[in-house]
């Protein structure tokens, strides 16, 4: 078996946006046990969820380390379905995922995905973004895991939400 390419090494953004059910640390807050600089504190003893989430940077060996999360500030995400890629930021930074190369690499998935059931998003807290090839649709204070269906017709893009879903805990 190969080496895997990449490591987490000092990042931890996910440490702090989202909720880790074992430890009862909410969504938006960094865990206790986040070492700025040097990951897990207690990395041999770590919850279940924490060993088993991997973000898209760290999954894709061809995406560059300048998208690492702690550069950027957004977590990159995926539904279990591989419906949704989702940019996860701090709710201290909500607009993190509108920084290139956030920004543009987001933009460019919209553009290859769109019209194919998959849905680009950007989530801060419950502030959620549908991101379109051509605009971005705010939808507000919302559940960012609740179903949502995008409608276009006559090049206006409409975004049904319905369905919530328990919050994200990873
Ligand atoms: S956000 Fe990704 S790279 Fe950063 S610590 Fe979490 S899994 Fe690792
Ligand atoms: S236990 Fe470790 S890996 Fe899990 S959230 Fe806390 S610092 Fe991150």
């Amino acid at each position: 078996m190969s080496a895997r390419p990449k490591s987490c090494g000092p990042c931890g953004q996910c440490c702090k946006v989202f909720a880790v059910e074992e430890l009862g640390k909410p969504m938006a807050t960094w865990c206790p046990h986040h070492r700025a600089g040097a990951g897990c504190g207690i990395y041999p003893d770590r919850p279940a969820s924490c060993r088993t989430f991997e973000c898209v940077w760290l999954m894709d060996p061809e995406m560059p380390h300048r998208f690492r999360p702690d550069l950027t500030k957004v977590v990159l995400d995926q539904d279990p379905a591989g419906t949704r890629l989702i940019a996860r930021c701090d709710p201290a930074n909500p607009l993190a995922w509108r920084r290139n190369p956030t920004y543009a690499a987001l933009k460019a998935y919209a553009a290859e995905t769109w019209g194919t059931g998959r849905i680009v998003m950007a989530v801060a807290g419950r502030r959620t973004w549908v991101i379109a090839p051509k605009e971005d649709i705010d939808l507000g204070e919302s559940n960012p895991d609740a179903t949502l269906s995008v409608v276009e017709e006559n090049g206006r893009i409409q975004v049904l939400v319905s369905a919530p879903e328990p919050p994200p805990a990873r």
